[in-house]
């Protein structure tokens, strides 16, 4: 059982098979210092996951054949790596969040068996040398997770015709004096407003999401094994609406999806 093994592979609890710290290394046979925390998966090849929101800063493979990626956490300050990797999910770049596969986990490189090397330090260090970025016990990290905020995500832009069973002539959602079925085009979107969009129809009102009746965002988090075809066949689309309202997530390649990208149809 880990501390905050579970904070990588969500559904499984690791155990330690080798703690941060002074050891005598596996293969070497020297006492050495051990930057990382070791986590045992039963041999299995489990998926590891991005902690929270954050990006890849590094990926690829290292001289001795290992697999690794580094992610960087902004809100923490830090920077994880995943080492020993038998695959790589996602790219350099890549914006991830805490449904993300960062890839799985495996015995690439000098490893005695499958199992995560995972090092941790502040992102600060990042471009120092190896022995200089102040690597840190990940099991004795305190992660607190961030604030759940009501986000106000937009689902509608300037222009989305819509069918609405409320309208509202001011921003202040306690302040309806108009209740109405109506349909019209979003004329403004008020940033930071809590009904943010502003219908002109004849009858101008202020939007809820709540009320808007003809339109639904099916938010879609990709899985390992997804086709763009398969989800559109679930969800009663044709891969090609799906690809086209997504471009900016997919890419050039409909063919490539990559567990963990956030897909709205
Ligand atoms: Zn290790």
């Amino acid at each position: 059982m880990s501390k905050n093994g579970k904070l990588i592979f969500k559904n499984f609890d690791p155990y330690i098979t080798s703690p941060f710290g002074y050891r005598i290394h596996p293969m070497s046979g020297k006492n050495q210092f051990h930057q990382g925390v070791d986590y045992g998966t039963n041999d299995k090849k489990l998926a590891q996951y991005a902690i929270e929101d954050g990006e890849i800063t590094g990926c690829g493979t290292d001289s001795t054949g290992a697999k690794y990626v580094y992610v960087k956490y902004p809100r923490l300050g830090k920077t994880g790596l995943h080492y020993h990797l038998d695959s790589i999910s996602v790219k350099n770049g890549q914006k991830v969040n805490a449904n993300t596969i960062i890839g799985y986990t495996g015995a690439t490189g000098q490893a005695t068996g499958i199992h995560l090397h995972f090092g941790w330090f502040p992102t600060e260090n990042r471009n120092k040398a190896w022995d200089d970025k102040g690597w840190e016990d990940f099991e004795k990290y305190e992660y607190k997770a961030a604030e759940t905020t009501t986000t106000n995500e937009l689902k509608y832009k300037i222009g989305d015709t819509v069918e609405i069973d409320c309208v509202y002539i001011s921003s202040d959602s306690t302040n309806k004096i108009v209740p109405a079925i109506t349909k019209g085009k979003i004329t403004r979107i008020i940033e930071g407003a809590r009904n943010p969009y502003l219908l002109d129809d004849g009858n101008i009102g202020w939007i809820n999401d709540d009320c808007v009746v003809s339109e639904t965002v099916t938010t879609y988090i990709v899985k390992s094994g997804d086709t763009l075809s398969g989800i559109a066949e679930k969800y009663g689309t044709t891969w090609q609406k799906i690809y086209e309202k997504n471009k900016s997530v997919i890419g050039n390649d409909p063919d490539l999806i990559i567990p963990g990208q956030v897909l709205k149809f």
